[in-house]
């Protein structure tokens, strides 16, 4: 998920570490390699420079040039920014507010994001980890497939999908989902939203609609963690206008470069909740800040 950054990470605090002594110099041009290596890995201009300058900062204040371990300290100090940068100060954020049931978790996001699957995946999460009754319904009115792609997965995991009914509107589908959890004793509802290739009024009204009924206890934005500071830009657009309460980066498994893992959390002020590593629907991570930052260090 990180290789290349960790990669150049790596041989930059190798160098340091073998060092003995270490002067201010010998910082400042490791930290300059570290600001280039996480603009490489497509982290945002502003969340690079500040976390250059936080990492300088304590490095500076800790006297680090006089320790015995010079490098392992700047090493330790890097880790503690990534942490804070992933994390801020949630220190729990694969957790989900739950708890009065029936609680409704509205997922949100652009097509070809992989909401369905994410839907899913988490639906199977809560069943099988945190023994709840999942109540899963497709919003996506204009795309039939959409629907019956959910209701297939939901036979393939065991949680109960809404029965479709053709011509209903978002909206009614919403109200319906609600009242059939409500009556039918589920723990949880997810309601799958409809997405669209880019960010329309349309599709934001109509989420709009759909979250002023159901008021969920959380808003997941699924975002395709491959597209870099794209998907940074799209969680803030969706923040800005539904308010979302987390994220979840999908295809972390492939290629990416890490960057909006690392943007996310300081762009958006949102945290990241889970983590998607394959089609499977066992391939959902929660997204743990310190693993992550110690998966970076190598
Ligand atoms: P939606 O249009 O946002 O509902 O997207 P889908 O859930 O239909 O997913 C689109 C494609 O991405 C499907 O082929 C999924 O299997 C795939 N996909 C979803 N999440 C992941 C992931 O974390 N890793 C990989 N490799 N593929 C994923």
């Amino acid at each position: 998920m990180f290789e290349n950054l960790s990669e150049r990470l790596g041989g930059v605090f190798d160098r340091l570490t073998r060092q003995g002594a270490l002067s201010e110099d010998d910082v400042k041009t490791a930290l300059r390699e570290v600001r280039v290596a996480l603009l490489e890995a497509d982290v945002s201009l502003p969340v690079a420079r500040d976390f250059v300058k936080a990492v300088q900062d304590k490095a500076t204040g800790q006297a680090v040039t006089k320790s015995v371990t010079p490098g392992q300290q700047v090493v330790k100090i890097v880790h503690d920014e990534l942490v804070h940068v992933l994390a801020g100060d949630n220190e729990d954020p694969g957790a989900l507010k739950i708890d009065n049931a029936p609680a409704p978790i509205l997922m949100v996001g652009l097509q070809g994001s992989g909401k369905t699957t994410t839907t899913g995946k988490l639906a199977k999460r809560l069943k099988d980890r945190n023994g709840k009754r999942v109540l899963m319904a497709s919003l996506d009115t204009n795309r039939p497939a959409a629907m019956e792609q959910l209701a297939i997965l939901g036979t393939q995991i065991g949680v109960d999908t809404l029965p479709i009914v053709k011509g209903e509107t978002a909206v009614q589908i919403a109200k319906r989902a609600k009242q059939q959890a409500t009556f039918g004793g589920y723990d949880v509802y997810m309601l799958d939203t409809a997405g669209r290739l880019s960010i329309d009024e349309e599709l934001m009204a109509q989420v709009e609609q759909v979250r002023d009924i159901v008021t969920p206890r959380e808003t997941l934005l699924v975002v395709d963690g491959l597209t870099g500071q794209d998907a940074v830009t799209t969680a803030q657009n969706f923040d800005d206008r539904i308010g979302i309460s987390g994220v979840v980066l999908t295809r972390m498994d492939g290629d990416g470069r890490g960057g909006a893992a690392l943007s996310m959390r300081a762009v958006t002020g949102q945290p990241i909740k889970f983590v998607g590593l394959g089609e499977k629907m066992d391939a959902l991570e929660t997204f743990e800040p310190s693993r992550i930052a110690g998966r970076i260090l190598g």
